[in-house]
């Protein structure tokens, strides 16, 4: 039999932590796996080394001078990796005829024209940015289905829940036997600590996941479950499942990462450890299966697994997105936007911990009438309620 073809990855966001898992399964699969395309906004350091190590056809700094300056280095090194700058720069590696699969890793609303563009031009599209399918959802998946595009979760949650459908899931959760989709949480760093503390948490203290090792911002994310609420956003769209058969679980320990409910009573799981290489190796070779790197689940290690119902006041960012999916038109793309925003001020210390969802209610509050028909139209209205969110934050702010 002929050996298959190396498969040509853009991985989008190299230097961030899914970017560099994406790369160490890679690594452990030179035969089936090369990088074609890696991209970062500033890192020049670690592009720099990457490069030298996975020798890619090109390279992408958004940033312009971050980017000369890679060009030198590489150069200087000997490197034949192309280094391009400016984030057209991401869409044209992620749209490339040259690329089979595109790894969207890049965090936020900045990671969605690459992605888009990845899915309208057909590719194997692997999705770790979620926010992407939150801003767009109806879009992305239009352009999924107008391509050919074959689209893979990598959300741990939404990979679990992809391999416990039938093969070949239609998008039609009844005619599949679908009745729930159980959305397993870990509850993040604040599930038990004193609700009047929680206005003084540091960053640090909000990105010290139990679980999981994550970029910061999805750190804040699971440490005010908004993280949940954009993955029920996120599950609508992939499973096309209304947001009321969708059930957020806590489950502490992260060993299950969801599970599908089906008509007969019957609820399949996937458990595994907490580690991202899973869902990265199941997408990146699906339907075959391959080594991530993974030490085995331990069972008896573990020894029990608990649930939860999620607390909705002690985090209002849950139900604050699971209005927005239901409200719909731009709802989702405006809390996803102040949440960014709010977010970045509070890894900044301009605001509180508590103040996060309080801006993202008010910014929901007062932008209305924003259209989300096309891709330009979403870039404005995420740009509309950044700047109604950064007045929110400028009027909460803590003065050092
Ligand atoms: P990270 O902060 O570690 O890395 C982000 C990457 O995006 C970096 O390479 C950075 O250079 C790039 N980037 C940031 N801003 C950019 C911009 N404006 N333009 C272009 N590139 C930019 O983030 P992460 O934890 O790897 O998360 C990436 C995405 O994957 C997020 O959407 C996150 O929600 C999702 N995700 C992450 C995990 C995880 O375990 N880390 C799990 C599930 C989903
Ligand atoms: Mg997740």
């Amino acid at each position: 039999p002929t050996p298959p073809r190396l498969q040509r990855v853009t991985v989008l966001g190299a230097t961030g932590s899914i970017g560099m898992s994406t790369l160490d399964v890679l690594a452990r699969h030179p035969d089936r796996f090369e990088a074609f395309a890696l991209t970062a906004q500033v890192q020049v350091e670690r592009l720099f080394e990457l490069c030298l190590r996975f020798s890619p056809r090109f390279a992408v700094l958004v940033d312009s001078a971050a980017a000369s300056d890679l060009r030198q280095r590489l150069k200087a090194a000997g490197s034949a990796t192309e280094v391009l700058a400016g984030a057209g720069a991401l869409v044209e590696v992620a749209a490339h005829p040259d690329t089979d699969a595109v790894m969207a890793a890049i965090v936020g609303a900045a990671g969605l024209a690459p992605a888009l563009a990845a899915a309208r031009a057909g590719k194997r599209v692997l999705l770790a940015n979620k926010e992407a399918l939150v801003l767009s959802g109806r879009l992305f998946m239009q352009a999924v289905a107008a391509s050919g595009a074959q689209l893979l979760p990598i959300d741990s949650e939404h990979n679990a829940v992809f391999q416990a459908l039938p093969q070949g899931y239609t998008r039609d959760p009844q005619r599949c036997g679908v009745r729930r989709i159980l959305l397993t949480a870990s509850g993040g760093p604040f599930r038990e600590r004193s609700l009047e503390s929680l206005a003084n948490v540091t960053p640090d203290e909000a990105c010290a996941h139990p679980n999981w090792v994550m970029g910061r911002k999805i750190s804040v994310d699971s440490a005010t479950m908004m993280n949940k609420g954009l993955e029920v956003i996120e599950a609508h769209w992939l499973f096309a499942v209304p947001p009321e058969a969708i059930e957020v679980v806590v489950h502490p320990q992260s060993v299950i990462h969801s599970m599908v409910e089906y008509a007969d009573g019957s609820v399949l799981a996937q458990l595994g450890n907490p580690d991202m290489r899973t869902p990265i190796a199941h997408a990146l070779a699906y339907p075959e299966r391959i080594d991530a790197g993974v030490r085995p689940l331990d069972l008896f290690e573990i020894g029990r697994l608990n649930f939860e119902r999620p607390d909705f006041v002690r985090f209002p960012c849950l139900a604050l997105a699971y209005d927005a999916l239901r409200e719909g038109g731009a709802a989702a793309a405006v809390l996803n936007a102040a949440n960014e925003e709010a977010v970045a001020a509070f890894l900044d210390r301009r605001v509180g911990f508590t103040r996060i969802p309080d801006i993202i209610a008010a910014t929901l509050e007062r932008a209305c009438d924003l259209s989300v028909d096309c891709i330009e139209a979403i870039l404005d209205a995420d740009a509309r309620a950044r700047e109604i969110a950064r007045s929110e934050i400028l009027a909460r702010q803590t003065t050092p």
